[in-house]
């Protein structure tokens, strides 16, 4: 598509609206973005964030973040992640499970520090005008006509509750179905630790079973929290309504008297539970509009990939995009090769809650991860588990999903004929190790 000298929308400047409009806009377009939230919102620290106060960063977005010259600036921000630290019981000792090789990280970044450094870059970029404190009405059902006269493309970037996906659907344009969780979600900001060891430089898992409590490292000892529960039951979400019951269910359950945590005297009043849903739609574009981001494709938060997949879809876009086409052409070629990643990452998020709570205590599981990490160590060229292709490389990832299940089905074959890791170095246990690798050819 010859973008150069286009008139673009944007509706939502978010992580996922902010960085297309800067990506446009470096290729010569025009872009108009009405943003619901004041400029405030994005520029102005707030004494207290309510709302997913940390996100975990890794290749995908960090490579679109890079296609906008923007990587180099949020990387001092982030604080790496080598792995999990996960705190079985209160009475069994905490223990680091890495991600990947021991260079491989995934990334902890303020959602303030990033929508600060994509709004001041807004700010700073050519042919963009911005439309703070704006929501569309999109009550009117000829909205999209009226865009569609006035612009060249229509970008609704505007989150899990999108307005444009929810007016293109009562239009007949698309088709969404909402999954809701049976479980929710709350912040619990932390004290704890200053990171100093790698193995402090992690996720922080507590599992319980039937809920988990997680930590992402931030600045100076502060951790940003969130407890992922069910609502109903002791410890749920609903029976925590007190800030002394809170207090003893997170010290009780997850971090235990001796815990280096502890939690922080935030009021309850402003730490709201709210339910996890995903959304799936298709399809994601109808003439001059495109979904993108949330709007086309929310997903559970297990898998860290909500956001990253909203920025690489501004990456496959510009990808795309090369090759010349009108905006519906383009949006419609998107739709069809993206589409299957995103089923995808939002199978694999689901699967992860169990791996999270669950399968960081299961030892079956864990026999698994050791497994991992003897291939990733002895193996380092071959081996690529189902983890790092999604965290740290950029396979589609609907390969990813099914090139990783096959080596984990692999894996899991091998580990029925040598289930104790002290034989895994025996020369006939290496000799199957090689023949496995050697037997799988990524598609
Ligand atoms: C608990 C939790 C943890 C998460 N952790 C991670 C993680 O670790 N890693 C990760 O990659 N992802 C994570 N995610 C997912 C991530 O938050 C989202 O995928 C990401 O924010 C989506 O970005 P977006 O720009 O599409 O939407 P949003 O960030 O929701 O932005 C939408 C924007 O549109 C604006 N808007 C909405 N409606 C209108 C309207 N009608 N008119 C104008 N403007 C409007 C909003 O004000 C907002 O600024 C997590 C999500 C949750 C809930």
């Amino acid at each position: 598509m010859s973008i150069a000298g286009k008139h673009f929308a944007i509706i939502g400047a978010g992580i996922v609206g902010s960085a297309l409009a800067l990506w446009l806009s470096g290729q010569g377009a025009v872009v108009s973005i009405y943003e619901r939230r004041r400029a405030q919102a994005f520029l102005k620290r707030p004494t207290i964030q309510k709302r997913n106060i940390n996100l975990a960063l890794s290749h995908r977005g960090l490579k679109s973040l890079n296609l906008l010259g923007l990587k180099d600036k949020i990387m001092p921000l982030c604080c790496p992640m080598f792995g999990r630290r996960i705190y079985p019981s209160a009475d069994k000792a905490p223990f680091f499970q890495p991600y990947g090789l021991p260079h491989q990280a995934i990334y902890s970044v303020s959602r303030f520090d990033l929508n600060q450094m994509l709004h001041s870059a807004l700010d700073k970029a050519k042919s963009i005008e911005m439309h703070y404190n704006n929501t569309l009405n999109t009550e009117e059902n000829d909205l999209l006509e009226k865009l569609e006269a006035e612009f060249d493309g229509i970008f609704w970037c505007d989150g899990i509750h999108s307005s444009g996906r929810t007016l293109l659907e009562r239009l007949g344009h698309v088709n969404t179905t909402v999954d809701r969780a049976n479980y929710g979600y709350r912040e619990v900001p932390l004290r704890g630790p200053v990171i100093k060891s790698k193995e402090a430089q992690a996720l922080h898992i507590w599992p319980r079973d039937k809920s988990m409590l997680i930590a992402l490292p931030q600045a100076d000892g502060y951790y940003a929290g969130t407890l992922f529960a069910p609502f109903e039951g002791a410890g749920g979400l609903d029976s925590t309504t007190t800030q002394g019951d809170f207090q003893h269910s997170i010290q009780s359950t997850y971090l235990g008297k001796d815990s280096s945590f502890s939690l922080t005297d935030t009021p309850l009043a402003n730490l709201p539970a709210s339910w996890l849903k995903s959304v799936a739609v298709g399809p994601w574009n109808y003439g001059k509009h495109l979904l993108l981001g949330d709007a086309a494709h929310a997903i559970l938060p297990f898998y860290g990939q909500g956001m990253n997949a909203g920025l690489e879809d501004v990456y496959v876009l510009s990808e795309i995009a090369a090759d010349n086409k009108s905006p519906d052409e383009i949006f419609s070629a998107f739709y069809s090769r993206r589409k299957i990643d995103a089923d995808a990452i939002k199978t694999l998020a689901e699967r992860n809650y169990w791996n999270m709570k669950n399968g960081t205590v299961n030892d079956e599981q864990l026999l698994y991860k050791r497994f991992e990490q003897f291939l990733l160590t002895h193996f380092p060229n071959e081996f690529e588990g189902q983890y790092q292709r999604i965290s740290f490389g950029d396979e589609p990832y609907h390969k990813a999903l099914s090139n990783g299940d096959i080596i984990f089905a692999q894996c899991q074959a091998f580990l029925k004929d040598f289930d104790r890791p002290e034989d895994w170095s025996v020369p006939e246990a290496m000799a199957a190790c090689k023949s496995l690798l050697s037997s799988f050819h990524a598609d």
